[in-house]
């Protein structure tokens, strides 16, 4: 029945109809996963027998009359960084490749309490760091829409599988752009929320003060579905998640009326280095939204130019810190041969770490050393302030801020993996939201000339959740780009 070209909104309410079971559906994708997987290699791990174990639950508890949530029965893929209990989390790096995590990330939790269906752990780029997923030590993954391209990154794997049709839905996380980039690049709608809306609890920390979990799907419907299953206030587990109005209701509330609806277009963002298709196909987005009543206008965010340094730097003394706890000595990878404590650290963490990761720990831990924390570190946090007032004095005047997502549509495979710095040029548009813990959304506005999907970003203000997925809506009802299966 070709069950995998189906959203979750759909598979959901044919589950509830008992026109289909959970297994039915898991052999269904897991089948299109066979067919499909050694071209994408969207997954570090495909968790076949536990996936069709606990379809076959919830078909039991179904043919009970037990209540079940929404989403029960449909199948979902977990980026590796976030814990699964029990299953391999390699956050694509050798230095966890034999990493079973003995407990469960909250997010993860969630979907198992919902009644998701497990399918597999998504290929990412080490640590979450890059924009390609080509920094995975597993092997990379390809766009499902040209497979000589990248699928973007970090969450590279999890859009890639939802575009091919492998999984009607994802988690992935975002920590500069990680789920908002992947989306655009892979035609998909990525979601990262308000910082503190899910509980980073078992996500392997990036920098934490940015990371958020957050929903890929092939339409704004299914990001609010899965949207809704792990926001939550975490307070034993997570101390910065926060209780959010939206909590678990995003869906019930989705509303297509933008009539009204002030859209702020920030000229920094369509400016040089924007290729001309991507603006044009964000402004004539505007257009249609123009046409659907809302107000749309120009806004100006002039500290956008110094959002890239400012992330770079934060993010980077972050994952200094936090990768600190990766030594040889607790789990994951240990060097063999070692003489001596110092020896074990070095040549594990040498080993271990990929040369971006090491990148990062690098620069992290230079902004961070006493002489240079004044001249880098410190300035970045005044800085991200800054950004933060900015931002709060633009949603005086609007309601989201429309712009591109990034500067290109996917590029080849090998193209900038040489070149961190233009690596991390690409971030430009998605970087400052985490700065100024806001969440976006992004979903697809349109193609290129090479048929490569553009995406096109929304942001709002902290807890805007609703505004995002009810904008989205209205667009994507009126453009029809929505369930793009690719391949
Ligand atoms: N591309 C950005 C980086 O490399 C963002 C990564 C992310 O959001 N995890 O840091």
């Amino acid at each position: 029945m070709e069950l995998y070209r189906k959203t979750a909104a759909e598979l959901s309410k044919m589950l509830a109809a008992k026109e289909i079971s959970a297994v039915e559906l898991t052999q269904d994708v897991l089948a299109r996963t066979d067919a499909v997987e050694d071209k994408v290699q969207g997954y570090i791990t495909v968790t076949k027998e536990a996936a069709l174990a606990q379809a076959q639950a919830i078909d039991a508890k179904r043919a009970a009359g037990e209540a079940l949530a929404p989403l029960a029965g449909v199948p979902v893929a977990v980026k590796d960084n976030i814990c699964t209990q029990g299953t391999l989390t390699t956050c694509a790096s050798k230095m966890l490749y034999n990493f079973v995590p003995p407990y469960q990330a909250t997010a993860a939790d969630k979907l198992a309490q919902a009644g998701l269906v497990v399918t597999g752990k998504a290929n990412m780029d080490e640590f979450a760091m890059g924009s390609s997923c080509e920094n995975s030590a597993a092997h990379p993954t390809h766009n499902p829409h040209d497979l000589e391209r990248v699928p973007g990154g970090s969450s590279g794997g999890s859009a890639a599988v939802v575009a091919a049709g492998e999984v009607p839905i994802s988690l992935g996380s975002d920590t500069g752009g990680s789920i908002r980039q992947p989306a655009s690049f892979c035609g998909v709608v990525g979601l990262k929320p308000t910082y503190g809306a899910v509980s980073r609890y078992g996500l392997i920390a990036f920098a934490s003060s940015l990371d958020q979990i957050g929903p890929f799907g092939r339409c704004v419907e299914d990001a609010a579905l899965l949207l809704d299953v792990i926001t939550g206030h975490d307070p034993k587990h997570d101390s910065t998640s926060v209780k959010t109005p939206f909590e678990g209701t995003t869906h019930a509330n989705l509303n297509a009326d933008v009539k009204g609806l002030r859209i702020g277009l920030p000229k920094e963002y369509f400016g040089a280095g924007i290729s001309d298709e991507v603006k044009k196909s964000v402004l004539a987005a505007a257009d249609t939204y123009k046409a659907l009543g809302a107000e749309v206008f120009e806004i100006s965010l002039p500290l956008v130019e110094y959002a890239l340094p400012i992330y770079y730097i934060l993010s980077s003394a972050e994952a200094s810190s936090n990768l600190a706890r990766f030594d040889g000595v607790k789990y994951g990878f240990r060097a063999e041969g070692i003489e001596d404590i110092v020896d074990l650290y070095v040549q594990s963490r040498s080993q271990g770490f990929g040369s971006e990761v090491q990148r990062r720990i690098m620069l992290g831990t230079y902004v961070l050393s006493s002489g240079y924390y004044d001249a880098y570190y410190k300035k970045a946090r005044a800085a991200q302030r800054r950004i933060k007032a900015e931002f709060a004095g633009a949603f005086e005047k609007c309601d989201v801020i429309l712009t591109p997502v990034a500067p290109t549509t996917a590029y080849k495979l090998g193209e900038k993996s040489t070149d961190p710095l233009e690596m991390y040029a690409g971030d430009i548009c998605t970087v400052s939201v985490n700065i100024a813990g806001l969440p976006a959304m992004v979903q697809p506005c349109g193609f290129d000339s090479a048929k490569l999907p553009i995406g096109m970003q929304l942001i709002g203000p902290r807890f805007g959740e609703q505004t995002l997925l009810n904008a989205g809506l209205a667009f994507e009802n009126a453009s029809g780009l929505k369930n793009i299966v690719a391949l």
